[in-house]
């Protein structure tokens, strides 16, 4: 049955088949090429095959039958939009054909330049141009790519040679090779291609531009593809598109060129035109970074050709981030001195630059508030608060490079991807070092703390990936010599060398490599956090609190943002150098008198540490939660340990051996945990009370304002709660009594197991708020253990039977089911239960959005994510109130 749908989109000459709201269909590159065509704007004509018609290819092996036909039209348009002829050998046209996806995918997939040369046409290039040194250089750069690309050799046998013949003559870069040269080295790379897959290059124009139009499609599949999409959590469905682009040439003479151009600064976020460019060279000379490209303000400076370029395109620029509203990152090719645009999208950015870009374009006027908030990803922000070396430690620098994701990051030197991955799998930190950036190594860039390469521009691969992870970057540090082998490799800079496993320092924000681990500071917020948090704030329902366990850790809270406490875990406040004495003590004592004598000594130290935290909260609400140790993590496990307590017992060793022995439990985190302690040792939950409400009232006597909540950890059972807050409030009673003061409070609950919230109705009759323990909720729901599921869960994830890791973002579909169900239960039961999250997922933008649709009251996290959290949850409210962010209709 014939199809209705349409696969091919024509765009040129001032007008297009598609537009910017095409994306989908045309892929980012197709869309960009489209809209810029409508609004008139300088692009070479072109066409743009569907990204559906990528999948249908990749499923089928096969295109529709009406292909063929509907390509052959459009090239003849394009025909005679550039009044050339393909295969014509007086007068040919030459195409690229390009991928773009529907979401940016920096480098990679696929691109070949120069199509629809051979030894015929290429004769009519040299006629036309009167340059045969051009003419060649394009046809080497044509064969090399098709060979990388189509016959899949990648870029290495084709560099070799070309490295011998620079080598030969004695000259740095490959456009200083002469014509002869390049002449030779097409017909050198021909025969790598010959020799190699058996097959002839092929010299039918048609057949190459099939060849590359299923290459392209391929490459989406690829893994390094697959890899980022999973990063980037980009659906593997969308597809590329291909477009094919009528050649405008870069490598025509020294008034030609080619570079990226971002309106503002992606690293820091100012405004102004910026970026690299290359004369006489070709797109992929950029990008690929096997040449360090020069700074635009060089062309701003360039005589006569190169001035006008730099003002075209300032004035394009200009135009196309209003259009678009919001930063572009646009390529450009100038062809003696004529400017081209190949392409404008979206600008990837740092966390930094997000959010300076979206609140002065507030100041500009060019979106509202609104947009500014729903701009920023909320998990970006995490990258203001990147360490930095500390500007007055002393340190060794061995290089220098260009600064092109800020942040510093220590680990151990490695010169391979496959290395950097499998040691970062083994939980070592790793910094990636390699001499030019190659989109191959995306697996060892994720996996490594920064990564630093030899060669290469700002807008290289490298640089623009790591940007978009908020990795530390440096790269072209052209001192630095890499040599990289298996198990080995080693950098030399400055009559320095750095071997596989020594450690370094990256600096990703002067450009610094350093010896060793330099003491790193963490960064000042500014003006422009500020004024987004603050329309952040205003615009969000839910409140934020952060899980903090000491007084430290609540002032760092509040310097964040945090509105109180979620979560004290009182058995964290015990980690700390003698106490964990006082908390084993407590734990083994083999009678009520002896945990009685335990308790005796934990109870100051826990009334001083609330005192701290509630004094740092100032009137902001704490909840504390009682004791919910799994045993097995304070009992003490070595000799010296035992003999320790033993002699702070004044027990025999072998005895105290013994009753840590009958302690040791098959499954401790479904074992004597929780509110199982104070359930059978009521003594436990009678000290924390005491310790609770007598901190309380002497803050309170201090005249300052305190708002406790007292939780009651793993409750299943309405019965184990109503047990533990009797316990509670009569302490409370007896307490305020002996102050002589009284001081408001509440007696809550988690929700972390699956039969708690089955009976939130029950359980809510008792308990003046919820606070959902996401942890074990998760653990309990799937049945996966929380200490053991890094063993197999990476697995899950990797082959997509997991859509994430639900210890990171909250099951919504399951664990979210019962959440939905306990608030509804709950509050049915009792109108005005507060409700909280204070599991891991409490600072995961997409499960805080989760918790205000569900409507929570709070979400709490740790301090670090608190901003994350703030900002997601305003954005929650937004996407409730139907509020567009209008960059979303751009590429
Ligand atoms: C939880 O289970 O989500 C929780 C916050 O408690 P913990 O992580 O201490 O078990
Ligand atoms: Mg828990």
């Amino acid at each position: 049955m014939p199809s209705l749908e349409r696969w091919v989109y024509f765009f040129g000459q001032g007008r297009a088949d598609g537009s910017a709201a095409m994306r989908d269909v045309l892929g980012g590159k197709g869309a960009g090429l489209a809209e810029m065509a409508n609004l008139g704007l300088p692009v070479p004509p072109g066409f743009t095959l569907s990204a559906k018609l990528c999948l249908t290819y990749l499923e089928q092996g096969t295109f529709p039958h009406q292909l063929h036909e509907e390509v052959g039209r459009h090239l003849k348009q394009l025909e005679r939009a550039t009044r050339k002829r393909f295969g014509d050998p007086r007068n040919p046209l030459l195409v690229s054909v390009r991928s773009g996806a529907a979401v940016s995918m920096p480098g990679m997939m696929e691109t070949i330049l120069n199509l629809g040369l051979n030894d015929e046409t290429v004769q009519g290039l040299i006629a036309g141009s009167k340059n045969p040194r051009f003419a060649y250089d394009s046809y080497r750069r044509f064969v090399q790519m098709y060979g990388d690309v189509v016959f899949d050799l990648g870029r290495e046998p084709f560099q070799e040679v070309l490295e011998e013949f620079k080598a030969r003559r004695r000259v740095a870069r490959d456009i200083d090779l002469p014509a002869d040269d390049l002449q030779a080295l097409v017909h050198e790379f021909k025969s790598i291609i010959q020799a190699k897959r058996g097959a002839p290059f092929p010299e039918d124009p048609a057949a190459q531009l099939w060849g590359a139009i299923e290459a392209v499609f391929k490459s989406w599949r690829t893994r390094r593809a697959v890899d980022y999409r999973k990063v980037h959590g980009i659906p593997d469905d969308l597809g590329t598109a291909v477009n094919v682009v009528a050649m405008v040439y870069g490598n025509m003479g020294d008034d030609s060129g080619t570079g990226v151009a971002f309106t503002r600064d992606c690293r820091t976020g100012e405004n102004g035109l910026n970026g690299d460019f290359l004369t006489n060279a070709q797109g992929e000379d950029v990008v690929s970074g096997a040449r360090t490209p020069e700074p635009l303000a060089k062309l701003k400076r360039g005589r006569g050709a190169l001035a006008k370029v730099y003002r075209d395109l300032e004035r394009i620029a200009a135009k196309l981030e209003r259009h678009f509203m919001d930063v572009q990152d646009i390529e450009f090719t100038f062809e003696h001195g004529k400017l081209y645009m190949l392409q404008t999208r979206r600008a990837q950015r740092t966390g930094l630059a997000a959010v300076r870009c979206a609140v002065e374009m507030v100041d500009e006027k060019l979106i509202t508030p609104d947009e500014a908030v729903q701009r920023v990803p909320p998990q970006d922000l995490d990258q203001l608060f990147h360490p930095m070396v500390d500007p007055r430690a002393t340190v060794t620098v061995v290089a220098k490079g260009l600064p092109a994701s800020p942040g510093a990051a220590i680990g151990e030197a490695v010169f391979d991807a496959d290395e950097a991955a499998t040691l970062a799998n083994k939980g070592r930190k790793v910094i990636l070092i390699r001499p030019q950036t190659s989109p191959e190594d995306f697996h060892g860039i994720v996996a490594a703390q920064a990564v630093l390469t030899a060669r290469g521009g700002m807008t290289s691969h490298a640089a623009v990936v790591a940007r978009g992870m908020g990795k530390t970057c440096v790269v072209g540090a052209k001192d630095i010599e890499v040599t990289s082998e298996a198990g080995g490799g080693r950098l030399r800079a400055n009559g320095r060398v750095v071997k596989q496993g020594q450690v370094i320092t990256v600096d990703g924000t002067t450009g610094r490599v350093i010896l060793g681990a330099a003491k790193l500071v963490q960064p000042k917020i500014g003006a422009h956090y500020a004024k987004l948090m603050a329309w952040a704030d205003q615009r969000r329902r839910l409140r934020v609190r952060a899980n903090a366990d000491t007084p430290a850790d609540a002032k760092r809270a509040r310097e964040f943002g945090a509105e109180g406490i979620g979560l004290c875990r009182t058995e964290h406040m015990f980690f700390e150098g003698n106490r964990i004495i006082a908390m084993r003590e407590m734990i083994v004592a083999p009678d009520e008198a002896g945990r009685r004598r335990a308790l005796a000594k934990l109870l100051p130290m826990q009334r001083a540490d609330f005192e701290g935290i509630f004094e740092a909260m100032a009137g902001y609400p704490v909840t504390i939660r009682l004791l919910d140790p799994p045993l097995h993590e304070f009992l003490p496990h070595t000799r010296t340990e035992v003999a320790e307590l033993a002699k702070v017992m004044k027990l025999p060793p072998a005895r105290l051996q013994r009753l840590v022995d009958s302690l040791v439990e098959a499954n401790p985190m479904l074992g004597h945990r929780g509110c199982r302690l104070g359930i059978t040792y009521p003594e436990i939950t009678e000290m924390q009370a005491q310790a609770i409400f007598e901190a309380a009232c002497r803050v309170v006597a201090r005249g300052k304002q305190v708002v406790v909540e007292v939780m009651i950890p793993l409750v299943a059972h309405v019965e184990e709660l109503r047990r533990q807050a009797e316990i509670v409030r009569r302490v409370a009673r007896e307490v305020f009594q002996a102050e002589g003061r009284a001081v408001p409070y509440l007696v809550g609950t988690m929700i972390e197991l699956p039969r708690a919230a089955l009976t939130a109705d029950e359980i809510a009759k008792e308990a003046d708020f919820f606070s959902f323990g996401t942890n074990d909720l998760t653990q309990t729901t799937f049945g996966l253990s929380r200490d053991d599921a890094g063993r197999f869960l990476p697995f899950y994830v990797d082959r997509g039977i997991l859509p994430d890791d639900p210890f990171q973002v909250l099951d919504q579909e399951g664990v979210g089911k019962l959440v939905e169900i306990a608030v509804r239960l709950g509050r049915a039961s009792r109108h005005e239960l507060k409700i909280g999250i204070c599991g891991e997922h409490g600072g995961e933008p997409t499960s805080v959005k989760f918790c205000h649709r569900v409507g929570m009251n709070y979400v709490s996290c740790s301090p670090f994510r608190v901003p994350i959290a703030r900002l997601a949850a305003a954005q929650a409210a937004l996407e409730e109130q139907g509020v567009i962010n209008r960059t979303k209709a751009t590429v």
